[in-house]
């Protein structure tokens, strides 16, 4: 048996692990033989997890005889999760071996949603989809091709793929999940995302239950304890005692929407106890663009602009917080005076949480990183760096223009602010004929599942007048797959490869996902064309497929199309996958090349030796650097703002930045011009011209805005249900393919407090009647004091549901259900819901099906929600006023009502809540601001 690696003082690493240098014959004994010792011969291959947004490291363990992969773990090299994955990390090999999976290309042979299917061969689905994108190319229909991705797990490959077509055409999940603390971060930063250094950080705020489920989980989780190990304290603003909460210092159960309050109340305790950094707020804010825009009458200088921050949150003493977030003045005053007594090792964040849940929850990211901004704790160590600081984005060859199209289904004008597409919308709008759609892709994506008024999604997905052609990209069966004219079964983490690289530390990798068997394969001396020759079935991976879909498109290349996937190396010839990722390395990856040389390998061969590249082991206040000499040729310095720009219009027919302005590299601070920030002003900008131009002048400054859930009162009957925590072992949609996480998760209870049990007349484990606006769906309650009074909560995982008992979702945790409606009219129908079978054994190739033991399938609770898209951010709002009752004698666990007419209605209710476009100049959007696959910069412009 092989011994592994160990090291002493690993430094946050593992100290125990197979070195690299014998992962191509790794010994172990078999567990199963044991007491006799069998030895076990393993390639192990490193590969990238895809079971969250975090990217942790994994090392298969092919088995070298059977070429089965017999475990997945951590993969030791990797910078962001140092070996460790959780528990969903390992569970990719059930997901692998899942019974239910789809191994082979189906079409269906009935109505959508007949749950008729036949299987055909991947060149009819291809000549089929790729004729239809060619039609809608050569007519100038380029918006109404649309790929609708939900976990992306890769950064820029499709993106690339949607320009190289030239169509507007990348919608993703992101307004329900996290637009509103994007724009929070990028109204003072540009950068929509903070990257905390919790590892070294003094104090840590956390708004969210960021140890068992936060963004980027298993990475930050790791440092988050470092953290805490060598002294620093942690604060959790959370509603629920969540795990988290539970090992922080301090617990905040705040009332829903009244987060920004406190944390403006915080702010307010810096200011007056002076316990800020007025040098970094002297040079780095923009406060004189504010003294200049809102105090006119005052001299603008930096010591009235103090006076002038002082009055403006004068209101937010801690006692009048108190009175709105229900936690103690007190507690608020002893957390703002840690906050700044950590000054510079002050780290924070707000993924998810407060932020998706309410109305104006983009202000309550913006407040959090006030915090930050006052401390001087941004950039620096144990502080709180902007994303992009951390991340690595690699170009790939050659990069097709910015598109020449501006598709207004996904970004309509009412939305001008909208950090994502509004694909919440999309039901909607198809329903008002704004648009149809001739292709639509759903891609690791459930939107009938996933989405508010899941309802509403199966009208539009039934009609063949709203969406010509629906491919399902997906490795298992969902309940959106179900209404797709073709399913197409897609690589797991192990069967692809992708690049990416995220905020997980303050330092920068990236990581290459790559399929495992494949690997094993050619490290055996076996050559593989494509990888679905060594993937199970007819299983493709997405990159090759997207490649040979495009050639389909244009085989002549008269399109325009064909020349993107034509090789770097071989000209004319169709691209390979090795040579789409070797140009990449050798090109375009910074100190990858001399790594590589120094071990005799090819740059491609050394990330397909180790899985990820270490780029920077640690990045600190990057705004500081000088801009070099190159980049500011033809610039001027503006004398009052300090801003060097160029002057001319924004560049048509070559890529704008995606986010910053396109003209300003940089800004004068004591005499040298520096890279600053992302925003309009290179600056943090406390005050956002853009918001005051933008029809949002009463938002010009992090404020607290009341959220739609505010009024409500237990009392007379009314409560905020939260749906939005996650649990740590469950994957969104994506977990019902795992046994093993379905065995250690798989209750779904309504959280309630006991004043609230008893006031509606419920006990553990009673039935409960949730009421919406548009329905209500029925749970049972689980009577806890972890919840504050007034709230209810039920985690956003399960719920999942077929309408086959053979097949559909799969069986691990879906119910058997019947599904109907009645009423049916243009605007909607009322549907309904009635779980037939729970969860129970079923015979299959795994003998573990035939075992399953638990029962709960859970309640699919976000179907009777009505869609809320922010007005601002576009984000979804997702808490829910909501009335309950206990469960009467016709009620059923998990029983389902909508009126999606009633949702219509509300949708219209928040579209009048917008304040649309056109901006300054005529635009659709602020040209500086994110988006993604930003279009040509002459599309921003509304025609006359
Ligand atoms: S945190 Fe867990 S699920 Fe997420 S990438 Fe890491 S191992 Fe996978």
């Amino acid at each position: 048996m092989t011994e592994p690696t160990k090291l002493e003082g690993a430094g946050g690493r593992m100290a125990q692990y197979p070195p690299p240098e014998r992962w191509d014959d790794w010994v172990e004994y078999e567990g199963s033989a044991w007491p006799k010792k069998v030895e076990r011969h393993y390639i192990l291959v490193p590969t990238v997890c895809f079971n969250c947004e975090s990217a942790c490291g994994q090392l298969a363990y092919v088995d070298r005889d059977t070429l089965e992969i017999r475990k997945i773990e951590g993969n030791p090299v990797h910078p962001g999760s140092r070996g460790r994955n959780c528990a969903k990390g390992p569970a990719t090999l059930n997901q692998i071996q899942d019974p239910e999976r789809i191994l082979y290309p189906q079409r269906r042979a009935g109505e959508r949603g007949s749950g008729r299917w036949e299987r055909v061969s991947w060149d009819t689905a291809l000549d089929d989809i790729a004729e239809r994108i060619a039609d809608a190319i050569r007519n100038e229909r380029r918006d109404e091709v649309v790929y609708h991705v939900g976990r992306p797990g890769e950064d820029g490959y499709a993106d690339r793929v949607l320009r190289a077509w030239g169509v507007d055409g990348h919608n993703s999940h992101t307004n329900i999940c996290s637009s509103s603390a994007r724009v929070g971060y990028a109204l003072w930063m540009g950068h929509d995302r903070p990257s905390p250094d919790y590892a070294n950080a003094r104090f840590t705020l956390l708004i969210s239950s960021h140890l068992e489920t936060g963004h980027y989980f298993n990475p930050h989780a790791q440092r988050i304890i470092e953290g805490k190990l060598a002294g620093a304290k942690i604060a959790v603003m959370d509603p629920r005692l969540s795990n988290t909460a539970s090992r922080a210092d301090y617990w905040m159960p705040t009332k829903p929407g009244t987060e920004a309050a406190v944390l403006l109340a915080m702010a307010k305790i810096i200011l007056d106890e002076e316990l800020y950094d007025a040098p970094f707020m002297r040079r780095w804010w923009n406060w004189d663009e504010y003294m200049r825009a809102q105090r006119p009458q005052d001299e603008p200088t930096f010591e009235n602009f103090l006076l002038a921050l002082k009055q403006e949150y004068a209101q937010y003493t801690p006692e009048y917080a108190a009175s709105l977030a229900g936690v103690s003045a007190d507690m608020i005053v002893k957390v703002a005076r840690e906050v700044g007594r950590a000054g510079s090792g002050f780290a924070a964040h707000n993924w998810r949480a407060a932020a998706a849940g309410n109305l104006g929850g983009w202000q309550v990211a913006r407040c959090l990183f006030f915090l930050n901004a006052l401390t001087g704790s941004v950039g620096t160590k144990g502080g709180t760096s902007p994303n992009w600081w951390d991340k690595f984005v690699p170009q790939p060859f050659l990069a097709p223009p910015p598109q020449k199209v501006w598709n207004e289904i996904l970004w309509p004008r009412e939305y001008p602010l909208a950090h994502h597409e509004m694909s919440i919308l999309l039901p909607y709008f198809l329903k008002e004929r704004r648009q149809k759609l001739s292709v639509y892709f759903t891609r690791v994506y459930n939107p009938v599942w996933t989405n508010p008024d899941g309802f509403s999604w199966i009208e539009a997905l039934s009609d063949e007048s709203m969406i010509g052609l629906h491919a399902a990209l997906t490795p298992t069966w969902s309940e959106t797959a179900w209404f797709a004219d073709y399913v197409l079964p897609m690589g797991l983490g192990p069967e692809r490869h992708d690049t990416h690289s995220y905020e997980t530390h303050s330092g920068k990798w990236l990581g290459f996902r790559q399929p495992v068997l494949r690997v094993a394969l050619e490290r055996m001396g076996k050559p593989v064309q494509y990888t679905y020759e060594a993937n199970p079935g007819e299983v493709w991976e997405e990159d090759e497929f997207w490649i040979e879909l495009s050639w389909r498109i244009d085989p002549d290349g008269s399109l325009g199309v064909r020349q993107w996937f034509e090789s770097p190396y071989r000209p004319g010839e169709k691209v390979t996958i090795d040579e789409y990722y070797q140009y990449m390395f050798e090109h375009n990856v910074p100190g990858l090349p001399e790594k590589a040389q120094a071990e005799d390998l090819t740059p491609l061969e050394y990330m397909r030796k180790y899985g990820v590249v270490e780029i920077a082991p640690t990045v600190y206040e990057v705004h500081e650097n000088p801009v070099p000499e190159s980049a500011l040729e033809g610039t001027t310095v503006d004398p009052v703002t300090g801003l060097a720009t160029k002057p001319g219009e924004p560049p048509s027919g070559k890529p704008i930045p995606l986010i910053g302005p396109w003209n300003a590299p940089g800004v004068e601070i004591d005499g040298v011009v520096r890279e600053g920030f992302l925003t309009p002003s290179r600056k943090l900008e406390f005050y956002s011209p853009t918001m005051a131009e933008w029809g949002w002048p009463e938002q010009a400054l992090p404020n607290y805005m009341e959220s739609h859930v505010a009024s409500t009162d237990p009392k007379g009957g009314t409560y905020i249900l939260m749906p939005t925590f996650r649990l740590p072992t469950l994957i969104h949609t994506r977990s019902n393919n795992s046994k093993w996480l379905n065995e250690i998760s798989h209750r779904h209870p309504l959280w309630i407090h006991p004043e609230d049990a008893e006031r509606v007349g419920v006990r553990d484990e009673d039935l409960v009647k949730v009421i919406t606006r548009i329905g209500h769906f029925v749970i049972r309650a689980w009577v806890t004091e972890g919840i504050r009074p007034g709230v209810v909560a039920a985690s956003h995982h399960m719920g999942r549901w077929r309408l086959d008992r053979g097949f559909g979702t799969d069986r691990w945790s879906s119910a058997l259900v019947d599904l109907t409606y009645e009423n049916a009219s243009t605007e909607g129908a009322t549907w309904r819901i009635r779980q037939k079978e729970h969860v129970q054994p079923f015979e299959s190739k795994d003998k573990d099906s035939s075992r399953v033991w638990w029962t709960d399938a859970g309640v699919h609770q976000n179907l009777t929600f009505p869609t809320q898209p922010d007005p601002v951010s576009g984000m979804h709002c997702w808490h829910q006023v909501v009335r309950l009752e206990a469960g009467g004698p016709d009620d059923q666990y998990g029983d389902i009502v909508v009126d999606t007419s009633k949702s219509f209605e509300i949708y219209k209710e928040w579209l009048a809540m917008t304040r649309p476009a056109p901006g300054p100049g005529g635009l659709r959007r602020p040209l500086w601001m994110f988006r993604p696959l930003k279009p040509d910069a002459s599309t921003y412009k509304i025609p006359d």
